[in-house]
Formats: C-alpha cells, structure tokens, sequence
C-alpha cells in the first residue's frame, strides 16, 4: 500500500482554464473524485487537496500542508499527483485577445529534470497512457525546463510530484472525450496503472526481510 496525495487543480475562485463555458477546475475534480476511488480501490491510502468547490485551499496553502504531512510522516507521501486541463491559444490582439488553437491536443505529464523520481513517475504515467491509446503530446512528458517556468506543486513541495496535463479543452474531439465516462474511466486506470508501475520500482530498503 503507498501513500499518495492527489490535487484537483484550481477550485473557488480559481476557475483555471476555461472554454466554452467549461471551467477546468470542475473536469479537475471529476478526474480526481474518479482517480482517488481506483487507487483506494485498489489499496492505496489517498489523501486530496479539496474535496469540492467551496473551501479550496490556494495552490500555496496546498503545497505547504503536503510537505508538513510529509515531514511529520503521517504519513510521508510516496508520490503526489496534481490534475489539469489545458488550453491552447495565441495572442491575437486584432481580435482583442486571443485566439484557440484547436490543433493542440494530447496528454503529458509536467515533472522536474532536477528529481530523478519526478522524472521516472512521469515517465511510468506517460508509457502506460500511451498504452491505453490516449493521445500524448510531447511525448507524453515535459520537464518545467521545457516548459519555462517553475511550478509550485513541482518544485515547492518534497515528495516526488507531477503536474498532469489531460487533454486540451480547445481542440474540440479531446473535450468531447475529456467529458466521456469511457475515456475518463480508461485515462484513469492508465494514470493509476502509471503510479503503481512507478511505485513497485521504488527502493523501500527497510521493508526488504530476506530468510
Ligand atoms: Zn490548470
């Protein structure tokens, strides 16, 4: 059994992305609500940032209630997961803002280059999505060195973490699927898939009796 923590991103006043009337932190806590029942299902102990819409702790009040349940090891986190949407736009100040990109679409998983186990967790999450047949873009994974910036839930937390980015919100196929209970029951056994692959590799030397 491991123990990880899962984050529905955004939530309140954070809408995060949104299109057409779809706001990203509600596809955020569908996913979630759906990830934390299989890995409970399947014998984890899970602990989530929010639980709904009222009552979201900002980003950085989440961050730093994962490091001190990390660092008082109850328990200490063996992975944690943040969910996003995604959309893809360019400026556009003819049209006076932006405009969608509907091209864009596929699912990868944002680590840290610096963290060896950041690294392989969204590594392990990318190969078992692409098995289950999602379309990935960047390979399926993306370093915040690629991507150009840091990321608290990446970078201001201890345990090894990545940020899922699911699909994007602005090609239309990928929100149509985005909303589907089979795609979102096969995303989900493939997320879960991921953490478990990346967990049975995980030295836990004090656990290891032999004879
Ligand atoms: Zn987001």
């Amino acid at each position: 059994m491991a123990h990880i923590c899962t984050d529905a991103g955004h939530g309140g006043p954070d809408s995060g992305a949104v299109w057409q009337s779809i706001q990203e932190k509600d596809l955020n806590l569908i996913y979630c609500g759906q990830l934390n029942a299989e890995l409970k299902a399947r014998g984890h102990h899970v602990l989530t940032t929010r639980l709904g819409d009222d009552d979201a702790p900002p980003l950085g009040i989440r961050c730093k209630l994962v490091n001190a349940h990390h660092r008082l090891q109850r328990p200490a986190f063996d992975c944690i997961v943040s969910l996003h949407c995604n959309v893809a736009a360019k400026v556009d100040p003819a049209n006076g803002g932006y405009r969608a990109l509907p091209q864009v679409r596929g699912f990868y998983a944002i680590y840290s280059q610096e963290s060896p186990q950041s690294t392989a967790l969204a590594r392990s999450i990318a190969q078992k999505v692409e098995e289950a047949g999602v379309i990935l873009k960047h390979g399926g994974m993306l370093s915040t060195v690629e991507l150009g910036r840091t990321l608290a839930w990446i970078h201001k937390t201890l345990p090894p973490a990545v940020l899922l980015e699911m699909g994007f919100m602005t090609n239309p196929e990928e929100l149509a699927l985005l909303q589907n209970s089979d795609y979102q029951r096969k995303l989900i056994g493939a997320i879960a898939d991921g953490l478990e692959t990346f967990l049975s590799k995980q030295s836990t030397p004090q656990e290891v009796h032999h004879g």
